[in-house]
């Protein structure tokens, strides 16, 4: 038996998504540069993809532009608008202290390169303050970006009033999208953002591939050089399969999205409610403005690692936070920006769930938590000193 819980991580191919990819590698190999009819089906199928995601998000079909990806499209959008600011003065970026590792070493990249940056705080409950961006920006700021929705504890930032305050202001404005696509309401208009990072493999499309939307009038320059693909911005022959693949699952992921929201958030919230009892435990971020499958939760006097062990053990797939950070045993960055003590941060599980996952998986995962979490702590000496009042807060 397998529950996977690691949807943040990334998700199954949904079957839509499989039978066009398979269709599509059956029918038709084509290089969408090519001039003969093969090539010209194959560019079609890329520029409806194109049009559906465009509609997906309330972008015009040429201000989307296909990436390998949710890294390279962080990548691209903040590297652009740096250099482009750099030209005119302007190196000083702004963005938070909790984004993806996509997002901070590549400003640690530009800070090598004499750019400063301004990491605002994201607060106990994982939420940026808009006011914070409004006090930071300066004359020669060239960039605010700022994660529409957090990977580790599913915080929902306000974008639109952060949005707001960028074009008042005449900042460009980039947000990783990655953890809301597919999952909440997404809309450029709304947002007032002029660069947005999308990847498919969160919302049940293949991996490898992914979007950069880039509002018309805002200048993106390409990390890939080579031929003229995505009009001369992203260079390489276009990942056909993929790209299609990602959007039938993004069309099936929206068009089904009011009913999942209603269905995760439930699941999440069974299992909020079902850990409560469980002392010295508590979840990380805020109920209210979150992302409907994710939650993050801290037990006292136990490691990550071993909850993490024993959980797979019954066969359970979860994660103690970024998929990107397991493996080094640094308690996870999100949870110290949000001052969880490094000791209980090493205790956190994050739970992250879609429409695949059932009521009965979150019991089974309930059980399991409410077994090992006892045994974990039995065994703990930092539970028997938590016990006997030796650890102080
Ligand atoms: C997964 C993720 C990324 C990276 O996307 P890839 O397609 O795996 O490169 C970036 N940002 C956030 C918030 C993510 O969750």
């Amino acid at each position: 038996m397998t529950i996977y819980a690691d949807n943040a991580a990334t998700t199954r191919l949904s079957e839509t998504a499989l039978n066009a990819m398979l269709d599509l590698m059956k029918d038709n190999y084509g290089n969408p540069s090519s001039l003969h009819h093969k090539g010209q089906r194959a560019k079609e199928l890329v520029e409806e993809a194109r049009e559906d995601i465009a509609n997906c998000i309330g972008a015009k079909p040429n201000e989307i532009y296909f990436t390998s990806g949710g890294s390279e499209a962080d990548n691209q959008a903040i590297l652009s608008a740096a250099y482009y600011g750099a030209e005119r003065g302007k190196k000083h970026i702004i963005s938070s202290k909790f984004e993806h590792h996509a997002v901070l070493h590549t400003l640690d990249k530009l800070k090598k390169e004499g750019f400063e940056v301004t990491l605002v705080d994201v607060y106990k409950n994982g939420i940026v303050k808009p006011e914070d961006i409004a006090s930071a920006i300066r004359e020669d700021t060239a960039l605010v970006t700022i994660m529409t929705a957090n990977n580790e504890v599913g915080t929902i930032q306000p974008i639109e009033e952060i949005g707001k305050i960028c074009k008042e202001k005449g900042v460009i404005f980039h947000t990783d999208s990655v953890q809301a696509v597919g999952h909440i309401p997404v809309d450029v208009n709304t947002f007032n953002c002029d660069m947005l990072s999308i990847s498919s493999h969160k919302f049940n499309g293949p991996k490898g591939v992914g979007v950069l939307y880039c509002r018309k009038g805002t200048v993106l320059t390409p990390l890939i050089n080579g031929g003229a693909q995505e009009r001369n911005k992203r260079a390489g022959t276009e990942y056909t399969y993929g790209i299609v693949g990602m959007a039938a699952a993004l069309k099936e992921a929206v068009k089904e999205m009011d009913e999942s929201i209603k269905y995760v958030s439930a699941l999440r919230d069974r299992i909020i409610d079902g850990v409560g009892d469980i002392e010295r435990s508590f979840v990380n971020g805020d109920r209210e403005h979150s992302l409907p499958g994710t939650v993050n939760m801290c037990f006292e006097g136990i490691e990550g690692e071993s909850l993490l062990l024993l959980l797979d053990g019954d066969g359970i797939c979860a994660s103690s936070g970024s998929a990107c950070t397991s493996g080094s045993l640094d308690p996870s960055h999100v949870l110290l920006s949000m001052g969880v003590p490094v000791e209980i941060a090493h205790g956190s599980l994050r739970l992250s769930l879609n429409s695949y996952n059932t009521e009965e998986e979150i019991d089974i995962i309930l059980s399991s938590i409410h077994r090992i979490v006892p045994y974990l702590r039995s065994i703990s000496p930092v539970w028997e000193k938590i016990q006997k009042g030796e650890v102080v807060e």
